[in-house]
């Protein structure tokens, strides 16, 4: 990773200010990077994962009040990866989450033609948007346990604009489980017979398979299997000896350098998210680690928030108490002030998932 010379002007700055006596600010303060302009103008950038909640059960619920674009807008991203649990609903007979998984698409779709917002199915849609400064969503679901066994649901969902699937979530699938589950006692055996399906069928179609939630052992064989690198949408790097040690509910979500390394080395995309911060400079921190086990060409932001305002996950726009500047602009500001280069900016801030979204749901 390159380091700017944006400390080395701090540090002139200071030393100036010394040696004349006088008290000037630090150049950084007082002259805001004019940098940043420029990657905020140039950058399509991605919320690799962004919660919506989905009224399972009310298939004619009232839409919720809020304003989509204009959140997204807020967040300063260009598009969000936008997607919902199916199993937050347990279901009670085989069948209800394929019930629950219509629910869900069913009301994306009225909340995205209420608030005009498009869902991108190629890397092209992500670009016009953004040339439009319009903001788009890339339809995704996390926990594919609305399969119940049936693959061709994968091409249903497919046609219906979803493009991210996550297989596992927190609950295994009724019918045909896919993978273990990285915070349940393994008993699949890994990735199963199914689950191989499902990747396959993804790689096929041109979904992005996010391993987010499967066990490690199911990983490793989601990658020897698949045919297009795969994103681990949300999650941090274990701490390291020296590092402050971290929350231990959070440990078996997050993966340890060699992890990073094997799901990064086919150019897999892992989405950095905001857990065990408290302020916007220790996000850049953690995705200073990550990119320094993955390379900075494999690192992506994934918040796992909302942003939907006052609703039980945290909402986008008030990650850290205070920060006011929107989450991409502000960890934009804030990775050039630690050394990042703009370019390097560029392709954490959304330019890594780009191109990962071209080649696996196609350029156009
Ligand atoms: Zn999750």
């Amino acid at each position: 990773m390159q380091r700017s010379n944006s400390s080395r002007r701090e540090f002139l700055s200071v030393a100036a200010s010394s040696a004349s006596g006088l008290l000037i600010a630090p150049l950084r303060a007082a002259e805001p990077d004019s940098r940043l302009a420029g990657v905020l103008a140039r950058t399509i950038s991605v919320d690799l994962h962004s919660h919506v909640g989905i009224p399972f059960g009310k298939p004619n619920a009232a839409l919720p009040q809020f304003d989509l674009p204009g959140e997204m807008k807020r967040t300063g991203f260009s598009a969000v990866v936008q997607t919902w649990e199916v199993d937050s609903v347990p279901p009670s007979a085989t069948g209800q989450e394929y019930i629950h998984f219509h629910e869900a698409l069913d009301f994306e779709d009225r909340l995205l033609a209420a608030t005009k917002v498009k869902r991108a199915l190629t890397l092209r849609d992500l670009e016009a948007a953004h040339a439009r400064r319009q903001p788009v969503i890339i339809q995704a679901a996390e926990g594919a346990q609305f399969l119940e066994g049936h693959i061709e649901r994968v091409d249903e969902a497919h046609k219906r604009g979803l493009r991210v699937l996550q297989p596992v979530h927190e609950r295994d699938d009724r019918v045909k489980p896919m993978a273990d589950i990285y915070t349940r006692a393994a008993h699949l055996g890994g990735l199963t017979e199914f689950g191989a399906e499902v990747v396959k069928a993804s790689n096929r179609l041109g979904v992005v398979v996010d391993l987010t939630h499967m066990s490690y052992d199911a990983v490793k064989s989601a990658l020897k299997i698949s045919a297009h690198p795969m994103i681990f949408s949300h999650t941090s790097l274990v701490p390291g000896p020296g590092d402050k040690p971290g929350d231990p509910r959070m440990a078996p979500r997050l993966l340890s350098k060699e992890e990073v390394r094997d799901i990064t080395a086919p150019g897999g995309v892992i989405g950095v998210w905001w857990h065990g911060t408290n302020t916007v400079k220790e996000y850049v921190e953690q995705i200073k680690r990550v990119a320094d086990a993955a390379g900075v060409e494999n690192v992506g932001i994934g918040t796992d928030t909302d942003l939907e305002p006052d609703v039980r996950r945290l909402y986008t726009n008030a990650i850290w108490k205070g920060e006011t500047r929107g989450m991409f602009p502000a960890v934009a500001e804030e990775m050039l002030a630690s050394g990042f280069t703009p370019d390097e900016v560029t392709k954490v801030g959304g330019g890594n998932f780009c191109r990962l979204f071209g080649k696996v749901a196609g350029a156009r």
